[in-house]
């Protein structure tokens, strides 16, 4: 089985029908192999979003995802990684709610940068982020 990261971004998590649906999509489709509320640092979360530093929404990004609790998932599924960012749709918000309706960033997101949820990129990316979040997890 494939691994993968699902983070559950603060204004979700804020919102009650919202992290319901979600965690209910999640349940529904992986088998949810750990789960962990934190608060993000801002060194950590700069840390984690480390490639997009020379970005215009760089600081913007950073002060959302330490705005408040973030829910962190790992996911397994044969094919989680392509699976949950199906599930998440376009990371551009009207991409998602104009061309995919019924993708969670369609039905849930509010801007570019508070889009719902993260989603690992592949294997790769999910095993680095499991491991930056998780220190203590063993992939075998
Ligand atoms: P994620 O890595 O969170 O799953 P992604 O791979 O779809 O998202 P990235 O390009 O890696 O998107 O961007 C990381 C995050 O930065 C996005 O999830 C979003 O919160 C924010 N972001 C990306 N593009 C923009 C933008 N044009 N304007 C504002 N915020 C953005």
């Amino acid at each position: 089985l494939q691994l993968s990261l699902a983070i559950i971004k603060p204004h979700a998590v804020k919102n009650p029908v919202a992290l319901s649906y979600i965690r209910n999509v999640i349940k529904n489709s992986f088998i949810v192999v750990k789960t962990r509320r934190i608060c993000l640092e801002k060194e950590t979360a700069e840390d984690f979003y480390k490639e997009h530093i020379q970005k215009f929404f760089f600081n913007r990004l950073i002060t959302f995802m330490t705005s408040g609790s973030i829910d962190l998932h790992i996911i397994s599924h044969t094919n989680a990684v392509k699976l949950w960012r199906k599930m998440l749709g376009p990371t551009k918000v009207y991409k998602a709610q104009f061309e995919e309706p019924n993708c969670l960033r369609g039905m849930f997101g509010i801007s570019d940068t508070r889009n719902v949820a993260h989603g690992s990129d592949s294997v790769t990316s999910a095993e680095r982020e499991i491991k930056f979040f998780f220190p203590e997890f063993s992939f075998y």
